[in-house]
Parts: structure tokens; C-alpha cells; sequence
């Protein structure tokens, strides 16, 4: 089952015979403060209420990730690369949290997890690692503890048993890891611009904002460096579509 993802998601037998999936991946702007959190609670209320079992990935709050990368090299240089992953992947463990109680606040039974309680297995590389797979088998029945289930991005656990993170803006990987092993009909990525334009509109006013975009041609842009995907996001969903 770890390899169900490996495997693609057509061998996968979906999630809970009919009931359609949803991932909803919110980034760190949209859960920079606890407003930011009710407001995308919000929305994912909206999708359970249309009839959709959610899956919702959080990245850190805005700026989160950035001071734990800081308190690391701050306190050793030549850090230890798997303690690095231990501090800055728990930005996204306290968003997984908070999310999960602003949903109970709505009546909705939501519950965290964090990469390792899935498991999101990876490999090694610390600070840089790949997911290898999802353990599915039984995911259906874990998650119902608690749906939607709210899931910490950005991290998972290597074959060491040690927590690994998957390099900066790895939530979208994470997101679209989550649907593609479990069949999702969609993966919908909430960020700060509303779309993705032909280049970065915070920078070039001529940016102009696209309609469709094929796989390939958000590949280019996100390894050229549009940090709006994560590469390996895109090559995953180009992957398991
Ligand atoms: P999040 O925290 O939601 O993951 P990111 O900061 O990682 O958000 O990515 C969103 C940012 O990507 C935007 O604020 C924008 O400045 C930048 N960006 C770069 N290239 C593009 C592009 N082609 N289209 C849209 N946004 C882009
Ligand atoms: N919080 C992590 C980062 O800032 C992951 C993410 O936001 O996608 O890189
Ligand atoms: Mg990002």
C-alpha cells in the first residue's frame, strides 16, 4: 500500500466508493492569521456542505518557515540536516491544528494529522526529500475519524523513522500527492494572486492572467522559478493527472 502512489491512482480503488474527494491546499498567506484561518475554514465548510468529503493541506503561517530556517542557521551553521527538518517542519503543525479547531468552531468534526501519523513516506534527503508513497490502505477508514481530515504540508517521514520536509513551497507537493493516491476530483490550490499568470504579477504589470495552462508549460514556468507551484508539484500532477 506505501507504493500506492508509485503505482499511480488507477489501481487505487478511491476513495469511499461514491463520495467525491476534494484537496484543498492553503498556502501561508491564506492562513497568515487566525481571520485568514476562520475565512478558509470557511470555504472548506462551503465544499463539505456541496457534498464533498475534504482533504485540506496547510502550509506555515506567512513568514513562519522563513524564521525557523533563521533560528536554525542562528543556532549552528553547519546544522545537522535532520534536526532542521524537525524545527521548520512545525510551522505547519500548528496550522494543521489551528485549522482543525476553526472547523469544530463551525460544527464541522475535523481532525489534524501530521506527515508521519499518515504516513507520508519519503526518502532521505533531509531538507530536500521526495514522497515515495502514501499509505492508503485504510486511509479511508482513519480519516473518517475525524472529515475533513487536515493535513500538515511540507513534511513526512523518512525511511529512517526520522521527520524529513520536501524543500520550500513543498505543501503543493504535498497537495497534489494527496490526490492523485486517493483519487481526488480535484486539488484546488488557494495562494495569494488569483491565478497563475504568463509571469509573476507582483513584479510585471504586463503579467497577464491565464485560463488554462497545459502541464508541460506550468512545468517550464515553475522550474524557470514561478514559485507558485512547486516543481515537483507539477511533475507529480503531470504524472497521476
Ligand atoms: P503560497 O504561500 O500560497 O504557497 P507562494 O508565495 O509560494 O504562495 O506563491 C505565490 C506567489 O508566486 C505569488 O505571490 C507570486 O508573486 C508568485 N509568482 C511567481 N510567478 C508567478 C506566476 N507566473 N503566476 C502567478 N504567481 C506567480
Ligand atoms: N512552509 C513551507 C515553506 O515556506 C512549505 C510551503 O509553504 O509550501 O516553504
Ligand atoms: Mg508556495
Amino acid at each position: 500500500p506505501c507504493r500506492a502512489l508509485l503505482l499511480g491512482s488507477a489501481q487505487h480503488p478511491g476513495w469511499r466508493g461514491e463520495v467525491p474527494l476534494l484537496v484543498m491546499k492553503f498556502g501561508g498567506t491564506s492562513v497568515a492569521d487566525l481571520a485568514r484561518i476562520a475565512n478558509a475554514a470557511e470555504k472548506v465548510r462551503r465544499e463539505v456542505e456541496r457534498g464533498y468529503d475534504v482533504i485540506v493541506i496547510v502550509s506555515a503561517m506567512s513568514g513562519r518557515t522563513n524564521d525557523l530556517v533563521g533560528s536554525v542557521e542562528g543556532t549552528s551553521p553547519m546544522f545537522d540536516a535532520r534536526e532542521y527538518d524537525a524545527v521548520v517542519s512545525s510551522g505547519e503543525n500548528v496550522t494543521a491544528g489551528l485549522m482543525a479547531l476553526a472547523l469544530q468552531e463551525m460544527e464541522v468534526p475535523a481532525r489534524s494529522w501530521q506527515g508521519w501519523q499518515v504516513p507520508v513516506r519519503t526518502t532521505d534527503a533531509h531538507g530536500a526529500a521526495r514522497i515515495e508513497g502514501i499509505d492508503t490502505e485504510n486511509l479511508d477508514a482513519k480519516f473518517t475519524e475525524g472529515l475533513p481530515a487536515v493535513i500538515a504540508g511540507f513534511q513526512g517521514i523518512g525511511p529512517d523513522g526520522r521527520i524529513t520536509t520536501l524543500g520550500r513551497g513543498g505543501s503543493d507537493t504535498t497537495a497534489v500527492a494527496f490526490a492523485a493516491a486517493l483519487g481526488a476530483e480535484r486539488c484546488d490550490i488557494y495562494t495569494d494572486v488569483d491565478g497563475v499568470y504568463t509571469t509573476d504579477p507582483r513584479i510585471c504589470k504586463k503579467a497577464r492572467k491565464l485560463d488554462r495552462i497545459a502541464y508541460e508549460e506550468m512545468l517550464e514556468l515553475a522550474s524557470l522559478g514561478a514559485k507558485v507551484l512547486q516543481t515537483r508539484s507539477v511533475e507529480l500532477a503531470l504524472r497521476y493527472k
